[in-house]
């Protein structure tokens, strides 16, 4: 008798108690499927020589492949990388008031292009253009994608077939590939590039200028820094020189902080009001960086540009839903109360947390991770650490943070990996810790980690010392 005429069908395998619990939660359709894929996979192994499964292990292969299958893609995870704006991990978390905006904009028709008090059809851009025009001193505001939307439509728009002057020490690459050359070739204008890498003046830009020049153009060198013998010119005498020659300047700030980060003990960032009062035509900056927000790229700046921007019909490729413009209303709204914003506002809360919070939160979880850590040949301590703004912004200055050091007992780094694996690897629905391999530790910066997540930060280290 062939021994695979043992195997259970499939039939059999579904009316099984703890699968028809699992057809109850995600539908029979997904499991027949994993039944019969578990199944097809065990006739398999038995013909490469492998022992038949009882039909327990058969049943607990089938709840593990549909719990896997049905897990999100998109988890939420423990960003302990010591990088507060990380862009692989999403950037900005949301403020709880932007989480309920956006929320309420989800679940309920509401007024994104609509005017309410004329009934007339209204612009989605006035959803945030009195905020935007109040926080950053502009005329005139419009929201799009990203800042890298907002830097190709504003070129696309002013420069199309004609030359952009920017200078050569701000030709920048922001990581996943945002080029200044090639957003300005693929917008269609004529890079014109002046001065040097390190030193440009107010005559190259000067000199540069032919009757086919579109603009000047500033670029914040966001995520590098150069240093000594140096020279920018600055925004105000760049903007005076556009200006005489009835041309607009306009600044691509990257990060954009609406608020001045020096007053929470942060190195100076500039801001779209300075850049506006400096005279900037048009500032370009990230709604998910420093601002704190949702990803989204403002334009602010003068209205005639503005509305000569909005026309252009990529506008309506590259313009946001309402998931995004409820978040980034909520957002700014908090940056009304600059007083509380630092409480208010996740990212800055997040980079104004003194290094005593996360020494604290150390000590409170000191034994829980010493625990899961037990069986190995590690040691564990709680450490100083750095932690950096990230998303290009401020590239040098770090921030005096806290958290653990895992080191390995002897010369062996392997277990170092495994144990940064097995934090990101834990299942769904525990939350993924992503901490980072330096100078041969394993470090978790725990400036990211609020205290309400400590509880479920307990039960990711539970499932590592299980595993
Ligand atoms: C980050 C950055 C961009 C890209 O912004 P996204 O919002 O990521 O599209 C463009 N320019 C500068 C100077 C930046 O710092």
């Amino acid at each position: 008798m062939n021994p695979l005429s043992q195997l259970p069908s499939v039939d059999r395998l579904l009316s099984a108690a703890a699968i028809s619990s699992l057809i109850e939660l995600h539908g029979r359709a997904i499991v027949t499927g994993v039944a019969r894929e578990v199944l097809a996979a065990t006739r398999e192994a038995f013909r490469q020589g492998a022992t038949l499964p009882a039909e327990d292990a058969l049943i607990s292969r089938v709840g593990a492949g549909v719990t896997a299958k049905m897990a999100p893609r998109l988890r939420p995870v423990f960003n302990l990388t010591g990088t507060v704006l990380h862009t692989n991990l999403g950037r900005a978390p949301l403020p709880e008031a932007a989480v309920q905006a956006l929320l309420t904009a989800a679940r309920s028709p509401c007024a994104l292009e609509y005017d309410i008090d004329s009934g007339g059809r209204g612009d989605r851009d006035d959803i945030v253009n009195e905020l935007l025009c109040e926080l950053t001193g502009a005329e005139a505001a419009t929201v799009v994608n990203n800042n890298a939307a907002a830097v190709f439509l504003l070129l696309n728009t002013l420069a199309q077939k004609k030359q952009v002057v920017v200078s050569r020490g701000e030709l920048i690459e922001i990581g996943g590939a945002f080029r200044v050359p090639d957003i300005m070739q693929r917008a269609g204008a004529k890079l014109v590039e002046v001065g040097t890498t390190n030193r440009t003046h107010l005559r190259d830009f000067a000199e540069s200028v032919t009757p086919r020049t579109a603009m000047l153009m500033k670029v914040h060198a966001s995520n590098y820094a150069i240093q000594g013998f140096t020279h920018a010119v600055p925004e105000a005498e760049l903007a005076e020189l556009a200006h005489g020659k009835g041309l607009p300047f306009v600044i691509d700030l990257g990060s954009g902080t609406l608020i001045d980060l020096s007053a929470y003990g942060l190195p100076h960032e500039p801001t779209p009001r300075e850049a506006i009062a400096a005279g900037a035509d048009l500032v370009t900056f990230s709604g998910d960086k420093l601002l704190g927000g949702p990803q989204a790229g403002l334009l602010v700046g003068r209205k005639d540009l503005i509305a000569k921007i909005k026309k252009n019909p990529l506008k309506r490729a590259l313009r946001v839903g309402k998931l995004t413009l409820a978040a980034l209303e909520a957002v700014l709204a908090l940056y009304r109360d600059p007083d509380r914003l630092h409480q208010r506002v996740t990212a800055v809360r997040q980079l104004t947390r003194p290094d005593a919070e996360m020494r604290a939160a150390a000590e409170r979880l000191l034994p829980a991770l010493q625990k899961a850590l037990a069986a190995l040949p590690v040691t564990v301590e709680i450490v100083a650490l750095k932690s950096q703004i990230g998303s290009g912004s401020l590239p040098v200055d770090r921030l005096p943070s806290a958290g653990f050091a895992i080191r390995p007992q002897g010369r062996k780094g392997g277990v170092l990996n495994r144990i940064e694996a097995a934090l990101r690897g834990v299942a769904h629905p525990l939350r993924p810790v992503i901490g980072r391999i330096e100078d041969g530790a394993l470090l978790l910066d725990l400036r990211c980690l609020d205290s309400s997540d400590e509880e479920e930060f307990r039960n990711t280290l539970g499932a590592l010392r299980a595993g």
